[in-house]
């Protein structure tokens, strides 16, 4: 309450009523001041969450892979926009690059564009790939337009503002934020016209509508320019019912109305919306991230590299199974492929791959 977005908020609902859920998000994450993108860098041990490619080279390496042996597939063209939304510290990149560069060509044809807001984060980028000289872009719609797009994005979409709806008898209301005592509480709004699942009373459901602007753009860009775009992240594969709005800090769930702009605020993807909203690209069905790595071949890999480090042997072997076993990062996160419909089908997403 008393964190100074806390107070922001305080006095724009007492100046003008309850806000919606995306807005909290959106002050919460991207306030040009206190959001919590834009003040520090979250990831890692020592912040307050770890990313796949935080956990291991091994992620970046497949996915650099993947998108090579797709680059292969669109006839390998001299020059094309490799592309990543909220590319964290670079690490997906930097071992995408290095992986992909195992592909000869592959690296000289590719131009890097990095979509990303946060000014801590840019400076990382900065840093870890500037071999690659990158682009940076506050939003896709700036990304260039005369190439083919190899587009990827590890949880980017999660971080983006959710609309909450809650059900009622007379249809559904949105979900927004109001005062409650010294704090914050959740409140209905007026009834709203949403096309959502039937749902029982009292039910959440959310619509992400920045997400489908991007799948939109995404989808429009693969028809027009040519190309491919991988988006990992952790959602659902039909869409459905459920409040997954969620705050996390130092590791752990955190109340997502406490302490506003200190933990990290996302929402599960629905897959299914941001697939349909993709018009003009072909989506394949999803794929969980465990059977993705697997197919692209990271026990080799692990294996591969226990032999070179034996010394992390035992490192190598927890990581591998953390991104891929069901109980850990394996099914929770999924990975949805979309690409323009005149390419053969990427590694990994043909129907009979096992
Ligand atoms: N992909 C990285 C980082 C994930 S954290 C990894 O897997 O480690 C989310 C990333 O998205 C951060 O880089 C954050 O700054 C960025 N981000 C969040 N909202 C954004 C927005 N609206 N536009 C661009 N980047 C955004």
């Amino acid at each position: 309450m008393s964190t100074p977005l806390g107070l922001i908020l305080r006095e724009r609902i007492a100046k003008s009523g309850p806000v919606s859920v995306a807005a909290v998000m959106e002050l919460a994450l991207a306030h040009p001041d206190y959001g919590y993108y834009r003040r520090k860098d979250p990831l890692g041990a020592a912040g307050d969450f770890t990313t796949a490619p935080e956990i291991s080279q091994m992620f970046g390496e497949m996915v650099g892979l993947w998108l090579a042996v797709v680059w292969q597939g669109m006839g390998a063209p001299s020059r094309f926009i490799l592309a990543e939304a909220g590319p964290g510290r670079g690490t997906l990149m930097a071992d995408i690059l290095r992986a992909g560069g195992m592909v000869p060509g592959f690296r000289q044809a590719a131009e890097l564009h990095l979509v990303e807001t946060s000014p801590a984060l840019r400076a990382k980028q900065a840093e870890t790939l500037k071999d690659a000289s990158p682009h940076w872009h506050d939003d896709l719609a700036s990304l260039p337009e005369d190439a083919p797009l190899l587009f990827v994005a590890n949880e980017f979409l999660d971080a983006l503002p959710i609309r909450q709806y809650v059900r009622v008898p007379d249809g559904w209301r949105e979900r927004l934020v109001g005062r409650d005592g010294s704090g914050f509480a959740f409140v209905e709004g007026p009834l709203a016209a949403v096309s959502a699942p039937a749902g029982q009373l009292g039910d959440i459901c959310e619509i992400n509508e920045p997400a489908r602007a991007v799948a939109a753009l995404i989808g429009s860009r693969l028809a027009i320019q040519g190309g491919a775009a991988l988006l990992i992240d952790y959602g659902y594969e039909k869409t459905a019912v459920g409040d997954t709005l969620q705050a996390v800090r130092q590791h752990a769930y955190a109340p997502v109305l406490e302490a506003i702009g200190e933990s990290d605020l996302t929402a599960h993807v629905d897959f299914d919306a941001f697939a349909r909203a993709a018009a003009g690209a072909r989506a394949y069905p999803l794929l969980n991230q465990g059977k993705f790595l697997r197919s692209m071949g990271i026990e080799l890999r692990a294996e591969r590299l226990r032999q070179s480090q034996p010394s992390k042997s035992d490192e190598i072997m927890k990581a591998c199974r953390r991104l891929i076993d069901a109980a850990e990062m394996g099914t929770l996160f999924k990975v949805l492929c979309l690409t323009a419909p005149n390419l053969p089908i990427p590694p990994g997403f043909a129907a009979d791959d096992s």
